[in-house]
């Protein structure tokens, strides 16, 4: 498994980046943790002939939790997100994510940026960033544009990212009562389904909930009937909770795999609902 050749550059600033980005066009990609644009290259899935590394530029790689809203540099690795306490806090949904996601070596290189950006379709990231209704900055040479995570994942290996472009931060308000759970692939870790909740609780009944899922379909989704049914559903009803889960993926196009076939990946998007609000309530 050996790429094709291709010249490498590194870029030290957003600027740098967007200049190279520019300069060499489609032919261009940009590197940063290198966890799957490495693996398509040597599959031979991309061949870019010129590799951009943004992973060095300062301050893209910074947890700024008391801000409100909380923001994560692009360049944020997974294992920094697993290690923050006041993420832990205030966004456990994306807590969970890091702490559960692929193995060691991949938390240790691979960052949030790179795992939007790639958006694959059993990714945890885009279903909690939806969960959290996040904020995406994306930086080109017109200056900066903010996308909603809803608008960012539009599809299969497709995000709203220009060619041209550089996602430099995702920005969320604090969601102490929010949780992620998946039924992991076991050889790769990536979430066969996964279920993101973000919960506002009054009264002990649910005032809102944000419900987002990934594995199951070609892009990670929110769950609006199951939203609005969990609204007014007391946190202490588990049959109450389990029922406003029900077609958690319905209308969607699941896929079906060697692993997991796609009534599989259905039916267990209720379970794993189910679990993922009982998560986030008791937080
Ligand atoms: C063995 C293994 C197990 C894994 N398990 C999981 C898992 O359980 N769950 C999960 O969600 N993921 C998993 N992953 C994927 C992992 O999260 C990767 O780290 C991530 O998908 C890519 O991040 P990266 O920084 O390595 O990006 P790269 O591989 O460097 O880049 C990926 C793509 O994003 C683009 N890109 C990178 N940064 C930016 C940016 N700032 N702006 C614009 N474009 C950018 C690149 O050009 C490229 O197209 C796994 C990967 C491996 C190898």
């Amino acid at each position: 498994m050996i790429p094709a050749a291709f010249e490498y550059k590194r870029a030290n600033s957003v600027d740098e980046a967007l200049r190279l980005l520019g300069e060499h066009g489609e032919d261009a990609k940009l590197l940063a943790g290198g966890h799957s644009l490495i693996p398509m290259m040597k599959l031979r899935l991309a061949a870019p002939a010129m590799l951009i590394d943004i992973a060095g530029i300062p301050n893209l790689d910074q947890i700024d939790a008391a801000s409100d809203p909380l923001t994560i540099g692009a360049l944020t690795k997974h294992a920094k997100l697993a290690a923050s306490d006041e993420l832990q806090k205030k966004a456990p949904a994306l807590w969970d994510a890091a702490n559960d996601l692929g193995d060691p070596q991949v938390r240790n290189r691979g960052t949030i940026g790179g795992a939007s950006a790639h958006g694959d379709p059993s990714a945890d990231y885009p279903a909690v960033l939806q969960a959290l209704d996040a904020t995406f900055t994306l930086a080109g040479k017109n200056g900066t544009r903010e996308l909603k995570a809803a608008e960012f994942f539009r599809g299969m290996f497709e995000t709203a990212l220009g060619a041209n472009e550089l996602l430099t931060k995702i920005s969320f308000a604090a969601a102490p009562k929010s949780a992620y759970v998946k039924f992991h692939h076991p050889a790769s870790h990536y979430a066969v389904v996964g279920v993101a909740v973000a919960l506002t609780i009054d009264g002990g009944a649910i005032e809102s909930a944000r419900v987002a899922i990934t594995g199951v379909g070609d892009v990670a989704f929110r769950a609006a009937g199951v939203e609005a049914a969990l609204k007014g559903v007391k946190t202490n009803d588990a049959d109450g909770l389990a029922a406003a889960c029900a077609g958690a993926a319905s209308g969607v196009q699941a896929r079906s795999d060697t692993f997991a076939s796609a009534s599989y990946r259905t039916a267990m998007a209720d379970v794993f609902a189910a679990r993922a609000v009982a998560q986030a309530a008791a937080r």
